[in-house]
């Protein structure tokens, strides 16, 4: 499943396009900072793995969300 940026600017969530097989995978990933212009506002905002969140669909259809955390 993709993973969602939280933008530091309007607060909307957008797809990164940055994948995960599961939630165990993202939480244990490190994501190179980067930024990236927002959909919505336009404004470039940091993709860094705090403000990053990770959907997955259960098997029984139940979606979760996993935040990610940041590790200086
Ligand atoms: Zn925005």
């Amino acid at each position: 499943m993709t993973t969602y940026a939280h933008c530091q600017r309007c607060g909307r969530w957008f797809k990164t396009g940055i994948r995960f097989a599961t939630a165990e995978a993202f939480e244990n990933s490190k994501i190179k900072a980067t930024s990236r212009a927002c959909p919505f506002c336009k404004k470039v905002t940091p993709i860094e793995k705090q403000y990053l969140r990770f959907d997955e669909i259960r098997i029984d259809g139940r979606i979760t969300h996993t935040e990610g955390k940041y590790f200086p």
